[in-house]
């Protein structure tokens, strides 16, 4: 039975930290949004560890950093590495100065079943209809644009609605990205598999650090150590995918031989059994994760996190690209609605979006991938397949297409050839930054000295400080000449050239 089409504002497919982001921020100015999530929250998904900028940045634009604090996750000061030609572990914080008291030097490891809820909840709160155990089966559109969605409700009947713009939030299995920028390219140099699972309890790094995420590398690739509770542990192992039909066909005993065979992290469990809570019960496996579009908007439609682009898991960049491009398309998206656009029209608003989040996906790739880089492992068939020098080609014109020109504004001034001299600088950078931070005077994070990591943690910074003081300390500049910058709410664009 189909009903007679609903009217919206904005359709946002899918309820995760993407979409529960964009929508909530949309509805915060006053427009009608429809949120159709197919699960019943909470439900599971991966990705526990979190950087500041959402915390501190989104979840407080969004009115939530309270909630977000009082559900008792556990706190993350930062990193600490097994990884690298340092043979001990090193640790990376979040304060800036070791020194100073930094108000938004922390996240959290989050039980993403939670997190996930909180931020759900408080878009509902906010206005959002918010439609769960719904799915979005098809993309309503003509030649010109977008013009809504067709949904099935919990009875099997099918629903149409429309709306100005229809957000795909649907995550990595999105089933409609394709109608934006057509098929996803994916990175040849993270084609890794994951296998993960739980136990109910392990060790803790030595306060104040107990909450920081582990990494330890390992002959067959790396483990992470999330500590989530004090009785709850997420281990994963990330690992080449020539593993993947022995994963596949015994996730768990794989798992297992995994951890048994990374030293670090072996110890940290010996003896704690496996969690049997559910969902932390089950061993699961993930991989072809790391992929980009073409293009990330068009008319009527946009893509924001993973339904448009993820890297890789190794420095917890997940949630923060997905709730950061959230927030970019929902600027666009309150900047058109508002009819007050002026100059600001729909292109020049989704151009600005897609500038903005290609750029910070940019940097994390290219960070990563330089931190894979500083590893060295010459018996390792992993380790060695993950060097700079082995940058395929393609990998290379990809890259020069993510990061290319974006802050010139000229495409041609980066060639491939010069993008693996990039790559082999910042990772050497990083390198040397890593290797100076035994040394560190406990007055400067000698990380960030490098100007590759400031960089990367740079749009992070100015999400928090727009958290907390309502706005960036220094005037935002634009990414390019002629571009956008956000309004003081930090909800919409503003043209800096009309100030
Ligand atoms: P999701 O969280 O996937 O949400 C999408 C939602 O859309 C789901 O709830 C789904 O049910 C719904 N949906 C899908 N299709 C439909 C439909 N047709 N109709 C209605 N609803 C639909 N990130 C980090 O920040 N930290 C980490 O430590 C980390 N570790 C990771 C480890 C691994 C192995 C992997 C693969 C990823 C990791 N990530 C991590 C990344 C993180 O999981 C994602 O980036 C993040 O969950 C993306 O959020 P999202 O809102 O875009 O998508």
């Amino acid at each position: 039975e189909r009903k007679p089409a609903e009217e919206y504002d904005v359709i946002v497919v899918g309820g995760g930290p993407a979409g529960a982001t964009v929508s909530a921020a949309v509805a915060m100015r006053g427009h009608r949004v429809l949120l159709v999530e197919q699960h019943r929250f909470p439900r599971y998904q991966i990705g526990e560890s979190l950087l500041p900028s959402t915390v501190h940045g989104v979840c407080r634009i969004l009115g939530v950093e309270d909630e977000v604090a009082r559900a008792g996750f556990k706190l993350k000061r930062g990193g600490t590495f097994r990884w690298g030609r340092n043979r001990d572990p090193w640790q990376f914080s979040f304060a800036l100065s070791p020194r100073l008291a930094d108000p938004t030097s922390f996240a959290y490891q989050v039980e993403r079943s939670r997190f996930d809820a909180i931020l759900l909840d408080n878009a509902r709160r906010l206005g959002v209809d918010v439609r769960e155990g719904c799915r979005v089966t098809t993309v309503l559109a003509d030649e010109e644009r977008v013009r809504g969605v067709s949904w099935t409700g919990p009875d099997g009947g099918t629903r149409e609605a429309r709306a100005r713009y229809v957000v795909d939030a649907s995550g990595n299995g999105s089933r409609i990205h394709t109608h934006v920028g057509g098929k996803r390219t994916y990175s040849d140099f993270f084609r890794n598999i994951a296998v993960f699972g739980y136990f109910a309890g392990g060790k803790r790094l030595p306060a104040p650090n107990d909450g920081n995420i582990f990494c330890a590398a390992f002959d067959e690739g790396w483990i992470w150590y999330i500590p989530l509770r004090d009785d709850l542990t997420s281990v994963g192992a990330v690992v080449s995918r020539e593993n993947a039909a022995a994963i596949q066909r015994d996730p768990a005993a794989a798992w297992r031989r995994l951890i048994d065979s990374c030293t670090e992290v072996r110890g940290f469990v010996d003896g704690v059994p496996q969690a049997t809570e559910a969902p932390y019960d089950q061993v699961r496996v993930r991989r072809d994760w790391s992929y980009w579009k073409s293009r990330l908007w068009r008319p009527g439609m946009v893509l924001t996190g993973d339904a448009a682009c993820f890297v890789d898991p190794v420095l917890s960049s997940g949630v923060h690209l997905a709730t950061y491009g959230a927030l970019l398309a929902a600027r666009s998206i309150n900047s058109v609605l508002a009819g007050t656009a002026g100059t600001l029209d729909e292109d020049r608003c989704f151009d600005e979006f897609e500038a903005r989040y290609r750029h910070e996906y940019g940097l994390f790739y290219e960070f990563l991938v330089s931190f894979y880089d500083m590893h060295e492992d010459e018996r390792s068939y992993f380790w060695k397949a993950r060097k700079v020098t082995n940058v395929g080609a393609t990998e290379l014109e990809a890259f020069v297409e993510l990061v290319g020109g974006l802050s010139s504004g000229d495409a041609s001034l980066i060639a491939p050839s010069q993008a693996g001299t990039r790559l082999t600088a910042a990772s050497s950078a990083l390198d040397q930054a890593v290797g100076r931070l035994p040394d560190s005077d406990g007055l400067r994070n000698p990380l960030f000295e490098s100007a590759n990591i400031r960089q990367v943690f740079q749009e992070g910074t100015v999400l928090q400080e727009r958290g907390v003081f309502g706005g960036p300390l220094e005037d935002e500049a634009p990414l390019s000449p002629g571009g956008l910058v956000a309004t003081e709410d930090g909800l919409a664009w503003a043209d800096p050239g009309s100030r």
